[in-house]
């Protein structure tokens, strides 16, 4: 589609980054470029609407450059779960493995009710870890998973099949 041509334009391929033998997937040439950030906003703001989804969730630190206009734009709250010790309220904690090592993501406790459903918003699902982690904190926080779309899914590291069981039949989109 258009869109799809549109966006995968206006992302660039980075080899050996952040390690050698990693492609990165950099999403700047995108943001820099209004008709694609307004296109990948109204898409995610669709995605958001037809969710029912009542708030947007993002991941630090892209998901927030992505969530926030989204939230905006489908006229929803927007909510950051952040890496660990940055918020300063109350929060729920969910800590994951990493290929070495492990991290752990946070939310503000009372950002999240039992009448909230969730659409997590990020920009590459790559391994499923982080978005795992995500879902399960949302879960925990009481509210309810309405879905996950992210820009691009890097599809040979099967982060899909690993959110099967989280996502529990909550859509995942893929742009
Ligand atoms: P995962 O937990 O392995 O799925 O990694 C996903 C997280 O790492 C997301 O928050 C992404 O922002 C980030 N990430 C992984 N690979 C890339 C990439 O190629 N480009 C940009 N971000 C990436």
């Amino acid at each position: 589609t258009g869109i799809e041509e549109l966006l995968l334009s206006r992302i660039r391929d980075v080899a050996d980054y952040p390690a050698p033998g990693v492609l990165f997937k950099d999403i700047t040439p995108l943001l820099a470029d209004p008709a694609a950030f307004t296109a990948l906003t109204d898409a995610l703001a669709g995605i958001a609407q037809s969710s029912g989804a009542t708030k947007v969730v993002g991941l630090e630190a892209r998901g927030f450059i992505l969530g926030a206009p989204v939230a905006v734009r489908a006229g929803l709250g927007f909510i950051p779960v952040r890496k660990a010790g940055k918020l300063p309220g109350a929060t729920l904690g969910q800590a994951y493995d990493l290929e070495y090592g492990s991290a752990e993501i946070e939310v503000h406790a009372e950002d999240l009710s039992a009448d909230d459903r969730v659409l997590v918003v990020d920009d590459v699902l790559a391994t499923g870890g982080t978005a795992e982690a995500s879902l399960q904190l949302i879960r925990r926080a009481g509210a309810e998973v309405a879905g996950l779309a992210v820009l691009m899914e890097l599809g040979f590291l099967g982060g899909r099949a690993r959110l099967e069981p989280t996502l529990a039949g909550a859509p995942l989109e893929a742009l």
